[in-house]
């Protein structure tokens, strides 16, 4: 695998011929990643994963400074699941001075994730949109995990007519249930076991039974718990908090999970 840091390299590396499979990421990789790695190795020819802590989908108060940064361990981690380049540009590299172009889904960055964080879903668009552009992917890999995620870049990706397809995968969970997630390792052992109840309130599949679950757990905070229906995708999804840790799930309402 090569590490490369630059968007000109970046466009270097890249095979014109063969499929080229992106996986964007934010680091800290766990099986959630993996899982992604594994399906753009088995659907292309060449597999491209970023690396890159995204400064402006962070809120001012959330924990860009602390999020957890392992690149040596990363890029064995991406090696070992086939990846090819693992794209890990600096913040000038992306931002440069005097950068002013934003993408902004309007309606279906407002709700849920969007009204907890206000800002989030215009620095994810913005970040995959410019991912997209200097990777040139044919298919781009994210997980069910951020459906709300999912549903913003699918509409980005149809109306700026954009030529790749969104492949979603479903959630990883530890065998507790707990989604995978790099902010787990915030966890104490006692916010981990208050956590649980996130996904087990969710698996109700019934927003005011998963609502009062929640709020009968001391210590958890929940931001929402609310039905995300959008363009065929349909899941009960919910924010909680927990210590200083903020994490989110959902869970199908159509379909298998
Ligand atoms: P992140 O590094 O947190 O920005 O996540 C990068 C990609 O991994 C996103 O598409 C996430 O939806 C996905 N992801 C995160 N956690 C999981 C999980 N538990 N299962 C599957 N995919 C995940």
């Amino acid at each position: 695998m090569k590490t490369v840091r630059t968007v000109a390299e970046m466009r270097a590396v890249r095979p014109d011929d063969v499929s080229v499979g992106l996986v964007p990421t934010m680091g800290a990789l766990h099986a959630g990643h993996v899982s992604l790695f594994e399906a753009a190795r088995a659907e292309n020819g060449f597999v491209v994963a970023s690396l890159f802590v995204n400064r402006t989908q962070f809120t001012p108060s959330e924990d860009f400074a602390e999020y957890p940064r392992d690149e040596e361990r990363d890029a064995r981690v991406a090696e070992d699941a086939g990846v090819d380049v693992l794209f890990a540009p600096g913040e000038d590299e992306l931002y440069p001075g005097g950068f002013q172009t934003w993408v902004d889904v309007e309606e279906l960055s407002r709700p849920l994730e969007g009204a907890f964080r206000p800002g989030h879903f215009r620095g994810v668009a913005t970040i995959c949109l410019k991912l997209f552009n200097i990777v040139r992917p044919a298919r781009a890999y994210f997980g069910q995990k951020d459906a709300q995620q999912i549903a913003v870049l699918r509409r980005m990706i149809r109306d700026l007519d954009l030529d790749l397809e969104l492949r979603a995968l479903p959630t990883v969970r530890d065998p507790d249930g707990l989604a995978v997630s790099s902010r787990n390792v915030y966890l104490s052992p006692d916010e981990r076991e208050r956590a649980l109840t996130l996904p087990r309130a969710l698996a109700t599949r019934d927003a005011t039974r998963a609502r009062e679950l929640l709020a009968s757990v001391p210590g958890l905070a929940t931001d929402y718990v609310d039905v995300l229906d959008a363009d065929g995708l349909r899941v009960l999804a919910g924010a909680i908090r927990t210590g200083s840790t903020r994490l989110i799930d959902n869970v199908p309402l159509e379909g298998d999970d």
